[in-house]
């Protein structure tokens, strides 16, 4: 992945792919002090993209360092990436982490680094395939209780337990895991947002412990808006059977229907059909009025 054409914008300015180094003494890399988010432009606009710069800062915030951009300047850089790459349709990779000049647990002096890349990364599937429905193992790993980790921070740490459980139901035949929380319930995927139906009826899990996604609060505003009822509530594993439809949804993920997790059975219908239509209607840069 570092040898690409194209340019990637580091501490300020824009500089060619294979130049964004950094040390090997970064604290970020030894002490997770380092943060990241993920976007998406459409038609070379990004989708969302202050709220994003929003939860960047905030992500940093929770890690005790304080990003030296405001949400604003964030958003004028990364349009900046992506139209120096002459993307439309890409992911958007803003990170931040602290550098090296302390090498130990303690690091309140060093510098914080910024960069963003962005890179070609059209929807996966087509939707045929797609209401196919993907399969979902059961991580062994639980999302951490908020009292153990700063779970609501898009955190590089936290995803440690997310790449052990994805390579292990890769290794089982599985698309992703689904974690559950560190009291037993149904939290989210690896890297995406998990919802249900029932009977017409959305079921999400209260984002209490895990990443409250950009995504699944744009999917619930949108199923709202189309008179579908939508309860955050506690999900117990063993009331997956009661569930007739289930997606997962992300920036990356978009919304993705699934077919089985575990030893659980779903049929991907009409709802998710809808939710998927909308939400690729929903992403679309909007014209502005002359
Ligand atoms: N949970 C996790 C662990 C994620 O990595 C992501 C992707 N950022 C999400 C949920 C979905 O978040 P969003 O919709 O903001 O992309």
């Amino acid at each position: 992945f570092d040898q690409r054409d194209g340019f990637i914008w580091m501490d300020g300015a824009l500089v060619p792919w294979t130049d964004a180094k950094l040390h090997v003494l970064s604290h970020g890399l030894h002490y997770g002090s380092c943060v990241f988010e993920g976007e998406r432009a459409y038609g070379g606009k990004i989708f969302k993209s202050s709220e994003h710069s929003e939860r960047f800062r905030t992500s940093a915030q929770l890690l005790d360092f304080e990003i030296p951009y405001s949400a604003a300047e964030l958003d004028a850089i990364k349009q900046k990436v992506v139209d120096a790459n002459h993307l439309q349709n890409c992911y958007v990779r803003p990170v931040a982490w602290r550098g090296s000049e302390m090498m130990a647990v303690a690091a309140q002096n060093s510098t914080i680094h910024v960069a963003v890349a962005v890179w070609d990364w059209p929807s996966m599937f087509d939707i045929e395939t797609k209401m196919k429905g993907i399969k979902l193992d059961i991580a062994d790993y639980k999302r951490p209780d908020p009292a153990t980790a700063p779970c609501r921070a898009k955190a590089a740490g936290l995803y440690m337990i997310c790449t052990i459980s994805k390579h292990r139901a890769e290794r089982r035949g599985y698309a992703d895991a689904m974690m559950l929380d560190w009291q037993g319930r149904v939290a989210e995927c690896t890297g995406a947002n998990i919802f249900f139906v029932a009977g017409g009826v959305i079921h999400t899990p209260i984002a209490d412990c895990f990443l409250d996604g950009i995504t699944r609060r744009t999917v619930i505003d949108l199923a709202r808006r189309r008179g579908v009822e939508v309860t955050e509530r506690r999900i117990m594993p063993e009331e997956l059977t009661a569930f007739e439809e289930c997606f997962i949804c992300g920036t990356g993920a978009e919304v993705t229907p699934v077919a089985e997790i575990g030893p659980y059975r779903f049929t991907p219908a009409a709802l998710s059909r809808a939710l998927i239509d909308d939400y690729s209607a929903e992403v679309q840069p909007k014209q502005k009025a002359a």
